[in-house]
């Protein structure tokens, strides 16, 4: 979730169609200024979407978890090179990523809403009244593990304004409990201004409610991952070439030395 400052390349177009339509009416309209933003004539990797100066594609690894993180996405943050949800997915291949409509709820959500093996959590603030007998903290997360559920945490993927509507507007959301994120962490990502140091982005997130569920190793990993993607696109903006690894990076070469030995 993070401020709306910078609009990197975005492609604001129906995946289906083609077509540029308003998401909220499906209304055609005329392609946005901002689809020339800076960025859209950068050579950019097939593997990563990063610039080719400092591409991410060494530096990827894996990891287990065992709660999971589902992304509710918003369709205008799908085509951004600078979303950071696509780093979760890189790392834990479990994670699921649905894109959200107001008027058309994802089928394959709304199963697995239902599907017992699964506790899910909606991660939103706790700061309005309206839902505060739904509020939990990480003890819940604790307490579906102990019952062989395994916790999933619905990460609504966009900027504050996108993730407040994908909350009120979306009714499947409404039985679930919600998770607030209580972390000292401040944000250290670099490629959109936020309105608060205290508004992490999407990977962010899941980092610091992976470290307090439980797993620890998968959330060094994405934060390593996260520095990497960080340092590298910040590098590119500036037209660096990164010749020395950060401590990150090699962290990650190791981790894929002892993944290809393994
Ligand atoms: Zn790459």
């Amino acid at each position: 979730m993070q401020d709306d400052t910078f609009h990197d390349a975005v492609i604001d177009r129906d995946p289906a169609t083609g077509l540029s339509s308003d998401p909220a009416t499906g209304h055609p309209r005329p392609p946005r200024r901002e689809f020339k933003a800076r960025g859209s004539f950068v050579s950019r990797c097939e593997g990563c979407n990063l610039p080719v100066l400092n591409c991410l594609c060494p530096y990827r690894v894996t990891a287990e978890s065992e709660a999971k993180v589902w992304l509710l996405t918003h369709p205008l943050e799908h085509y951004k090179p600078t979303n950071t949800g696509r780093l979760i997915v890189d790392l834990l291949s479990d994670t699921e990523v649905f894109t959200w409509y107001r008027t058309v709820p994802d089928e394959r959500l709304l199963a697995l809403l239902v599907d017992e093996r699964y506790a899910p959590f909606v991660i939103f603030p706790d700061d309005q009244p309206d839902y505060a007998d739904r509020v939990v903290d990480m003890e819940a997360v604790t307490a579906a593990k102990e019952g062989n559920r395994t916790p999933v945490f619905i990460i609504l993927d966009g900027t504050w304004r996108q993730a407040r509507r994908i909350f009120r507007k979306s009714p499947y959301l409404d039985r679930l409990p919600v998770l607030p994120l209580a972390t000292p962490r401040l944000t250290r990502y670099r490629l959109r201004k936020p309105a608060s140091a205290e508004h992490l982005c999407t990977a962010e997130v899941a980092i610091e409610l992976l470290r307090q569920a439980g797993d620890g190793e998968a959330a060094e990993l994405l934060d390593d991952y996260f520095d990497a993607f960080n340092d590298s696109y910040a590098a590119s903006r500036r037209h660096e070439k990164i010749e020395a690894p950060t401590a990150a990076m090699r962290r990650l070469l190791a981790r894929r030395e002892g993944e290809r030995e393994a």
